[in-house]
């Protein structure tokens, strides 16, 4: 398959949506982001990469860094876990508060905020120094020492972050999360400012394609775990776009209000995207429609 020629293919297709939608402006520190970027970088498993444009360039991961959490809270608890979260798409917004009070404090799964919020909590209960783990396990896993959080992103949400700050009270309330909120939340912040390039995203995802053993920085998952986290990015991994993502792309994948996407195609690649212009539902634009023409160019997808 001539990847190159298909990123480059994708790139012109695309070019008309190249001024539709808007940056993510909530945070503060993301609205500074120059809106007219475009990245993609595919990593087969072979090693293969395939890149085009800014794909070296790094960008805030924000909910995709929910992925990372997820993966470092099912190796430390296992079936467990699924005691404090749950794993049904939520068919609201990422930060929706109602379903919330509605069902008494439970996330619906782990990739809205509520439910990465419980994540959050989860590692500041189980490790000694989480910030430090988490950097060493997303290290380890793109290999690339330098990547960091960037805290002038993780203190600009912290200052407006009115409605985490909400679902995290709700949670507390509910006695979902153990700690101190303050302390939840801007571990929550800090995760979400990481920054990655599409190359680093790549290769990172690599590993949850399944196709060797899950073993970073001492967090450990089988096969079977892997599977299910797919499952999970198939069904709750776009917002409450999943299910036009399962149909537009037909791969298993997660995004963040950074205007990134990574997707999977199991045992074979992982693939990253990045335009900071979001549809409505806070997705990417111009990822969603490159990933639509990857699949449909390649006719590469779980279905
Ligand atoms: N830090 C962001 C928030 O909590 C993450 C949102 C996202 O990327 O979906 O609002």
């Amino acid at each position: 398959m001539d990847y190159n020629k298909i990123l480059e293919e994708i790139y012109k297709e695309i070019l008309p949506f190249s001024e539709k939608g808007h940056q993510a402006d909530y945070i503060p520190a993301l609205a500074k982001v120059n809106p007219d970027q475009f990245g993609m970088c595919l990593k087969t498993v072979a090693g293969e990469e395939y890149s085009h444009l800014q794909a070296d360039t790094r960008f805030s991961i924000q909910s995709i860094t929910k992925v990372f959490a997820l993966a470092m809270c099912l190796s430390l608890k296992g079936e467990e876990l699924w005691k404090r979260v749950g794993k049904e798409p939520s068919g609201t917004a990422f930060n929706s508060l109602v379903q919330l009070e509605v069902e008494k404090g439970i996330p619906r799964n782990p990739f809205i905020n509520a439910g990465a919020i419980v994540l959050s909590d989860i590692l500041i209960s189980s490790l000694e120094d989480p910030e430090g783990d988490f950097l060493r396990f997303i290290r380890e896993l793109c290999d690339d020492e330098s990547v960091d959080f960037n805290m002038e992103v993780a203190m600009s949400e912290r200052e407006c972050g009115y409605l985490n700050a909400a679902i995290a009270n709700l949670l507390k309330y509910h006695g979902t999360i153990e700690n101190d909120i303050e302390r939840v939340l801007m571990f929550y912040f800090k995760m979400c400012s990481v920054e990655m390039s599409c190359r680093e995203l790549a290769r990172a995802f690599t590993a949850f394609t399944n196709c060797k053993p899950f073993d970073f920085a001492g967090f450990k998952l089988s096969q079977s775990r892997i599977k299910r986290m797919n499952a999970v990015m198939q069904t709750c991994g776009f917002y409450d776009e999943a299910g036009e993502f399962s149909y537009l792309v037909g791969l298993p994948g997660k995004s963040g209000v950074g205007g990134g996407i990574v997707a999977i195609y199991p045992m074979r690649y992982a693939v990253a995207v990045w335009s900071p212009r979001l549809n409505s539902k806070g997705n990417s634009v111009m990822g969603m429609k490159a990933l639509e023409l990857l699949t449909t160019a390649t006719q590469e997808s779980i279905f």
